[in-house]
């Protein structure tokens, strides 16, 4: 059986960006069932040696501020069911919100497996926010960029144990 990561974070941390990056132009719809599952992506990554199953949760960027709070939720805890391990994003450029709270809690009430990741720290712009992801109390944070596909040998290493 193929091992599952889940990429998750509120919108624009650079969930797509990286899940692209992983998957390349192999992707996938998971299901075009109504409800939660038509909003996540799945596609076979590949990292290094590694192959493995990938979700995106996508579609929350258009929802209105009313129902985002629930859909997001829906969506990550969904996602995490159907997941072994949740890569869980934040922004290190914007450093911790509220909004990263929020998931990280959805994250230990469900008692995912987590592993942090800081993404758009490229250059020095990140590295305020990548200190903030250490008080989140979910480990070590990975320094990402999706977008320069840096840290990618980072997320290898901590993925290469479990799968
Ligand atoms: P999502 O909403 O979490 O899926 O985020 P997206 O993948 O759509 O990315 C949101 C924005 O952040 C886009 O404009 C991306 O180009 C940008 N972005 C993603 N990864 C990086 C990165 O590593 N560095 C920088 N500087 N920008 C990034
Ligand atoms: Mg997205």
């Amino acid at each position: 059986m193929s091992f599952t990561l889940a990429i998750v974070g509120r919108p624009n941390v650079g969930k797509s960006t990286l899940f692209n990056r992983l998957v390349g132009r192999k992707l996938a719809l998971v299901d075009d069932q109504p409800g939660v599952t038509r909003d996540l992506r799945e596609g076979e990554a590949k990292l290094g040696h590694m192959r493995f199953t990938v979700i995106d949760s996508a579609g929350l960027e258009e929802a209105t501020d009313d129902s985002l709070q629930g859909r997001m939720r829906r969506l990550t805890e969904r996602a995490v069911e159907m997941a072994d391990a949740c890569l869980f994003l934040i922004d290190a450029r914007a450093g911790v919100l509220p909004a990263d709270e929020v998931f990280a809690d959805i994250l230990r009430r469900k008692n995912a497996h987590v592993i942090l990741a800081a993404n758009k720290a490229e250059g020095r712009a990140g590295e305020s926010g990548l200190l903030e992801a250490y008080a989140l109390g979910l480990g070590e944070p990975i320094r990402l960029s999706a977008e320069h596909g840096e840290g990618m040998t980072d997320l290898a290493q901590v993925l290469a144990p479990l799968i």
